[in-house]
């Protein structure tokens, strides 16, 4: 029998309003790339959003915000929130990606039903500085510690192939493995006119190379998740990914960009022979 695969949602409940200039992201307002721009969804349509990305198999659901981080009205928002999809919501390993965030901000949405945070390393310490100038690297990392010392889970990971060089990948992986996250996300670059990063630069076979590593230094109990990028690089070809440690998939949109309909990928599982995950096993 083959694994079980883990299927996350993500809901982008405020999106586009970002100052930062990072130089992948569409949110940034600095590039006025073509997405949806709101402000806060209301609790009450994300709660119905969370009962349909469960009925689709979802376990994981990632609230994000977009903007450099946590602010006092944006840990109030998520952690009201939390507490409405938990009310009504049974099973659901809920997970906030609000940026950075001290130590007090994440203790309290733990205790208002948070799970897990999620906050990515995106590249190398030293490849950062290219891709982005009004934060830096540092922050990031001290946000996942933060993290830990909370006792959320980790969710952290990167994006690959915007200009990096190898080494930047197994620079950022072994940065990845020094937090020892419960599960990681691994993006490969989705190129948008609008943005700084005309261009990806990752084959299929590396990705798999990067995929292999991943799971080797990460660790086979964790959970190793192919998110954005994957209908770009891996459609007709999910067999590979899974095959080289893959265990965790997102259904449904990305945070601006389609994703394939959640039925088409549990056809996809189903024709493969794997099984969606029941439980949370990281
Ligand atoms: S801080 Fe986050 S939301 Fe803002 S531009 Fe960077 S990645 Fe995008």
């Amino acid at each position: 029998m083959k694994k079980e695969i883990f299927l996350c949602a993500i809901n982008n409940v405020l999106s586009g309003t970002c100052l930062e200039d990072c130089k992948f992201c569409t949110q940034s307002v600095r590039y006025h790339a073509d997405i949806e721009r709101y402000n806060y969804k209301s609790i009450e349509t994300i709660v119905k959003e969370a009962k349909q990305a469960k009925a689709n198999g979802a376990l994981g659901y990632c609230l994000v915000t977009a903007g450099k981080g946590l602010t006092d009205k944006k840990v109030d928002f998520v952690a009201r929130t939390a507490k409405a999809i938990k009310k009504e919501v049974n099973d659901l390993n809920l997970i906030a990606c609000n940026g950075t965030a001290s130590i007090e901000q994440l203790r309290h949405l733990k205790e208002h039903g948070i799970d897990s945070y999620n906050h990515n390393l995106e590249t190398s310490e030293n490849y950062y500085k290219s891709i982005c100038t009004t934060h830096p690297w540092s922050e990031r990392y001290e946000t996942c510690q933060n993290v830990k010392s909370v006792g959320l889970q980790l969710c952290t990971g990167g994006i690959f192939g915007m200009g990096e060089e190898p080494e930047d990948r197994d620079s950022l992986l072994n940065a990845l493995a020094s937090l020892q996250p419960e599960s990681t996300p691994l993006n490969f670059y989705h190129p948008n006119d609008a943005l700084p990063i005309k261009t990806r630069n990752i084959s299929r076979d590396e990705a798999i190379e990067i995929i292999k590593k991943a799971h080797r230094l990460l660790g086979e109990d964790r959970l190793l998740m192919v998110a954005g990028g994957r209908e770009l690089l891996f459609d007709g070809y999910e067999d590979i990914m899974f095959e080289a440690g893959v265990n965790s998939i997102v259904i449904g949109n990305y945070l601006t960009t389609v994703g394939d309909a959640p039925t088409k990928d549990r056809e996809m599982l189903d024709r493969l022979g794997y099984r969606v995950a029941t439980t949370c096993h990281a």
